[in-house]
């Protein structure tokens, strides 16, 4: 999109948002937003739309508001099972969070546990959708290789299903070994959809925890040391070097180091369709956390780096190296949490953030450390709509896009208190972090679901989204 049109037409639209500046990843400037059945009508000269001509119109003022896209979270695990845990929330709970930060779209994962089949996974978790406040789509989870996995595979992309997360650790429950991957990967290849994939490589973390075991640094507070960082490089090469091999597409979740986003950088500039994630805690929280006094609320996989590869990774991210920037929100309380601390490899893993994830970040990257308000917007719900087959229905405000807009107060100050959020758990890891910028007004499919920092439509609207095959989403 160039600049917004002007616009003859005067009969009345459902809403107009007036008085904003729009931000998209490649265009942001003074206009209104004319919204009708759900859909952006168009995006107009200041004005160009009035109102007393229109009196069954509503409007929003958004003077000193930014108007963003909203937010598309491309990782959010939602009442996820893994081990002996079941994070806390439901779709309700996981998408009111979700509004009331600015997402408007999440991609939640199909996990089979042993023995289950990724079809059928798949099928149980997308009939959950329509219990949402927004919309969501999801990705599948193929763990082992059988005869009935290509059939299941193109079920899954006929459905508008595309992405197939994969493991490369926790072995017995979702660690799939290398030719399985490999198997995948060229599946997906010739479907138009992508493998997206955590990598720590199993052998090296599960020997440095029995050596922490032994000498009795396995507790929460030795997360850290238990997860190395090379076990995150040795698997990220191995995975690239597969991808490559097959000339497949892959997108790395959640990569926590520079060296990882190096590698992927460096296979893009050899012709290979490779993708970096990072999430937020990894952006904006360290390793300190594990000598706090609740360590256990901080154990992720991978965990929580020092603070220069914390400030590696931003720099990445302001070199344009990162495409999306997720949550990978798993919401388990502080209970279950410190109920195992004692030892890792029993722990719950994950952090709640879907709702964190815009303000944060915002804050952090945009408010201090020089990311452009564009750029933001790209990597927070362009590139995470295009990487899911979302886009331009997601991700960008344009004409035919769907009505998910965000009015965002960019500076309003506000400091994080997890008794102020909506996520199904009592902690946010960033309680007490001053943080400007946060969504004032939020737009779900036309509907204004937040208004003023307050719940006015609670009524459920979320769909599950098909998704596009990929091919048209690779430049990025
Ligand atoms: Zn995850």
């Amino acid at each position: 999109m160039s600049h917004p049109a002007t616009i003859a037409r005067t009969e009345p639209v459902d809403l107009v948002v007036r008085g904003g500046t729009v931000v998209n990843a490649d265009w942001q400037g003074a206009a209104d937003v004319l919204v009708d059945g759900g859909k952006v009508l168009g995006v107009v000269e200041p004005g160009a739309y009035r109102a007393a001509q229109a009196p069954g119109t509503t409007e929003i003022d958004a003077t000193g508001r930014l108007v963003l896209p909203g937010g598309v979270d491309p990782h959010c695990h939602v009442g996820f099972t893994s081990g002996d845990f079941t994070s806390l929330d439901d779709y309700r709970q996981a998408t009111t969070a979700a509004v009331f930060g600015g997402t408007t779209t999440i991609v939640d994962f199909a996990i089979p546990r042993p023995g289950e089949n990724p079809a059928d996974v798949a099928a149980a978790q997308r009939a959950k959708a329509d219990h949402g406040l927004c919309d969501s789509a999801l990705h599948a989870c193929v763990v082992e290789w059988d005869d009935t996995v290509p059939e299941q595979l193109r079920a899954l992309a006929d459905d508008g299903i595309v992405t197939v997360k994969m493991f490369t650790t926790y072995r017995g429950e979702t660690m799939a070994d290398e030719k399985t991957v490999l198997n995948v990967m060229t599946t997906l290849r010739d479907l138009g959809g992508m493998v997206v994939i955590h990598c720590e490589a199993d052998h090296i973390i599960t020997d440095t925890q029995e050596r922490g075991a032994a000498a009795g640094t396995i507790s929460a507070c030795h997360h850290a040391d238990t997860r190395p960082e090379l076990a995150e490089t040795a698997s990220v090469a191995e995975i690239l070097a597969i991808a490559e091999s097959v000339a497949a597409p892959v997108y790395f979740v959640h990569q926590s180091t520079p060296e990882a986003v190096d590698l992927v950088a460096r296979a893009r500039g050899r012709g290979v369709r490779a993708f970096t994630e990072t999430v937020a805690h990894h952006l904006v929280l360290d390793d300190s956390a594990y000598a706090g006094p609740h360590p256990e609320r901080f154990v992720c996989c991978p965990p929580l780096r020092d603070a220069d590869t914390v400030a590696g990774l931003r720099s990445r991210v302001l070199m344009g190296q990162v495409a999306t920037i997720g949550s990978d929100h798993c919401c388990y309380d502080t209970a279950q949490k410190e109920s195992v601390r004692h030892d890792v490899r029993a722990m719950p893993n994950g952090l709640p953030g879907v709702e964190t994830r815009m303000p944060v970040i915002f804050s952090e990257l945009v408010v201090k450390g020089g990311l452009s308000a564009g750029r933001f917007v790209e990597v927070m719900c362009a590139n995470p709509a295009k990487l899911n087959g979302l886009y331009p229905r997601k991700g960008v405000i344009a004409p035919g896009s769907d009505a998910d807009l965000v009015l965002w107060d960019p500076t309003l100050t506000r400091v994080v208190d997890s008794s102020a959020l909506h996520m199904a758990t009592d902690y946010t890891p960033y309680e007490g972090l001053t943080v400007t910028g946060w969504p004032e007004t939020v737009v779900v499919g036309g509907r204004p679901v937040v208004t003023a920092g307050r719940l006015t439509d609670p009524n459920s609207q979320g769909r599950h989204l098909r998704s596009d095959p990929l091919s048209r989403s690779f430049v990025c």
